[in-house]
């Protein structure tokens, strides 16, 4: 197909050029067509000189009043001129454009584009793009696309190559939507939304064109979506609990349930008794008590003679779970079981065997439970924890493991209403809303690097009051990248030193596991005050001895995840602190170290990192398994989403266009999602 063709099949696309394209992931004329403006320019908003402003962009309709002269700084060729309205002048500058000595004439008119500088009290406009005013063949209308590019390809170039692809292979673009489901949705061609998202008439059909694309987007994630999970919808309810007291149970939990805890239990044990499949997510922020309901939960399908299972992202936080499950299901007898890739062969066979056979009532583990080889009893009840660490296919498998089981996701990450629904679909949410009593406010302190020696003498005092710390940097050692922290040697350097007098360990994923273990129960039991770690800590992990949590290159991590981070500490009766440390003079890292401080709302946080770095970081890393969207914004495009995800199921009804879609959807789940 011509659209598979390489790039270099257009009329001046050598090998050079093509390295260019390459390096931001352009190969075939479909890539290039398919590239989307990452932003526009409206030229309709001609500005007049006197109106500029510093480190702002403008439009300016101005006169060359002088030759440009060429001035030489070292390496560097400043190309410089004055162009002038009728309002005033303002000084021009180029670098390395020599050329541009001869192209503008001095008298001639155009319209200038680019960004104004304020440097020793005078505005110069820095390398604008131009347009003689008589220029008939401007690309484009008076909104301007602005492409994600890179050094040496100009924007004018990327212009002119999409132009001409699309003059030249429009046609060969397929619509994958049938003239009625378009009609239906309200949509656009394909060939009009291409065009448009380039190179819009006017703003209208830029919408038009914007919407049809998310639109399409959105659809093929979700199918894709709905074709790995199966049409799980709630089916026949194979496990039925007729006895659903608790009473005995609660009087073996230490605590009294918080309200929010209360509320979310009686919401679902109703929804047992009326005989319904559970298919529940529990949302709830760190600390907010969701691993008691879990418990609880598991409790009642015991209760009733079946098996529960919950699998934790990590080995840490499955440990502390087996033990907390453990200690009060002990008193029922009933048998908790722990598998991990850790165990060793004997165990593990052994467990595995209480698990075939339903000895085992209660099993936690980590992923190693969705081996192939392990094989359930009765396994009524599903539970994840900390469910954006799995991919949808990891949940999905430990689903199977059950005949249509209940299940239950837990999530402490925040998840913005968009990608809840993207991910879960007709998942019924539950909040708990409300921290256990007696929580103290974390403070939170933002902090550059010149600030070491105040507070790790901050945390001295810390330790010596008994309390523990966690150091958070974001590489493991040097070899991972120079200019971060790295866990090894950072604990090197401060051991001996600063904090010489306490006991200092680093943690980290690579570890071997059973010394990851040792480490963490030296923590609990307070036999190590410093842990130095990556991530790994980041969920579930709960010591309420340690009050004080120093993230080292802060500007590295997602805001949800600083959020998480911070949730490891104030989970006892001390005051906590949590410093972030960050050179980073970047306005978005500032702005998302401020949100930190002023918010410990972590729904709040989420959305804004949504909005600061999009999807791609929202979690840090990639882990929750969803694409980075070409054009579809998780913060905006919420009511697109849901049309999208009624038109599925009005297709449903129409099966030979639903196939041919699913197809479709089929054919690209591999690049989509992370299986
Ligand atoms: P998360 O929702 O982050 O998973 P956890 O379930 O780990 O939170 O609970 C955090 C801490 O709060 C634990 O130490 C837990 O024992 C305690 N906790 C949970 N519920 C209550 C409650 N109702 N009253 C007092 N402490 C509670
Ligand atoms: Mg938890």
């Amino acid at each position: 197909m011509i659209l598979k063709e390489s790039i270099t099949n257009l009329n001046g696309i050598g090998a050079e050029r093509e390295t260019l394209f390459n390096k931001i992931g352009i190969y075939t004329i479909e890539d290039l067509i398919m590239y989307y403006p990452r932003d526009y320019q409206d030229r309709d908003k001609i500005i007049k000189i006197c109106e500029c402003e510093d480190n702002t962009f403008v439009y300016i309709k101005a006169k060359i009043m002088k030759k440009p002269e060429i001035i030489a700084k070292g390496f560097l060729k400043i190309i410089k001129t004055v162009i002038s309205d009728s309002t005033g002048n303002i000084e021009v500058v180029w670098f390395n454009k020599v050329y541009l000595k001869n192209a503008l004439k001095e008298g001639n008119e155009y319209i200038f584009w680019g960004k104004v500088y304020k440097k020793l009290n005078k505005l110069t406009l820095e390398s604008p793009e131009y347009q003689h005013i008589d220029d008939k063949n401007f690309i484009g209308n008076s909104i301007l696309p602005i492409y994600k590019s890179t050094k040496k390809l100009s924007q004018k170039m990327l212009r002119n190559y999409i132009k001409i692809c699309l003059d030249n292979y429009l046609d060969c673009i397929e619509d994958y939507f049938e003239e009625k489901f378009l009609k239906d949705n309200n949509l656009c061609t394909k060939k009009y939304a291409i065009k448009n998202i380039h190179f819009p008439e006017n703003k209208e059909s830029f919408f038009i064109a914007r919407r049809r694309l998310v639109f399409e987007e959105l659809f093929f994630t979700q199918l894709s979506l709905y074709i790995i999970k199966g049409d799980n919808k709630k089916t026949n309810n194979n496990f039925k609990f007729n006895d659903l007291n608790i009473e005995d149970i609660l009087e073996k939990i230490p605590f009294k349930l918080t309200n929010a805890q209360n509320t979310v239990l009686n919401d679902i044990i109703k929804e047992i008794s009326n005989g319904n499949l559970l298919y529940k997510l529990i949302q709830g922020d760190v600390g907010s008590g969701k691993t008691i309901l879990a418990l609880i939960l598991s409790y009642l399908a015991i209760k009733n003679g079946y098996q529960s299972v919950i699998m934790a992202p990590t080995e840490i936080l499955a440990t502390q779970h087996f033990e907390s499950f453990k200690n009060i299901f002990d008193n029922f007898n009933i048998n908790t079981v722990f598998l991990t890739s850790g165990l060793k062969k004997r165990d593990k066979l052994k467990t595995k065997l209480d698990i075939e056979q339903g000895n085992a009532q209660m099993v936690v583990g980590t992923h190693s439970l969705i081996q192939e080889d392990i094989k359930f009893n009765n396994l009524a009840m599903v539970i994840t924890d900390e469910q954006h660490r799995f991919s949808v296919k990891q949940r999905n498998d430990l689903f199977k493991k059950g005949c249509n089981p209940h299940m239950i996701i837990m999530s402490a990450t925040p998840i913005p209403r968009t990608l809840g629904l993207i991910l879960y679909g007709d998942l019924d949410i539950s909040i708990v809303d409300e921290l256990p009593p007696g929580r103290q406010k974390i403070e939170t302190y933002y902090v550059n690097s010149s600030y070491r020696e105040r507070f790790f003498n901050f945390i001295l005092k810390e330790l010596d009051k008994g309390r523990q710390a966690y150091i958070v940097c974001p590489a493991i050692d040097e070899s991972d990248d120079l200019n971060l922290n790295s866990v090894i040697e950072y604990t090197k350097k401060i051991k001996d030193s600063y904090f010489k007098n306490y006991r200092v360990e680093f943690l980290h994923g690579k570890m071997k596991s059973n010394i990851k273990q040792e480490i963490l129960r030296d923590f609990y039991n307070g036999s190590i005050q410093v842990i130095v770690s990556t991530t790994v800590i980041e969920v579930g992990i709960n010591v309420p001895n340690a009050t004080i949590m120093l993230i080292e290159n802060a500007e590295r991590f997602g805001l949800a995840q600083l959020h998480q981070l911070r949730g490891r500490i104030g989970r006892g009766k001390y005051k906590s602190y949590c410093i972030l440390v960050t050179d980073s003079k970047s306005k978005v890292t500032k702005e998302r170290m401020k949100a930190m401080i002023s918010t410990d709302n972590g729904f709040k946080l989420s959305e804004l990192d949504l909005k600061l770095r999009g999807p791609g970081d929202f979690f840090g890393t990639k882990q929750h398994g969803i694409p980075d969207f070409k054009i579809a914004n998780l913060y905006k495009d919420i009511d697109i989403l849901k049309e999208v995800q009624k038109s599925i199921d009005l297709l449903k009804n129409n099966k030979i266009n639903f196939n041919k879609l699913k197809d479709i959807a089929e054919k690209n789940i591999l690049n989509t999602f992370q299986l």
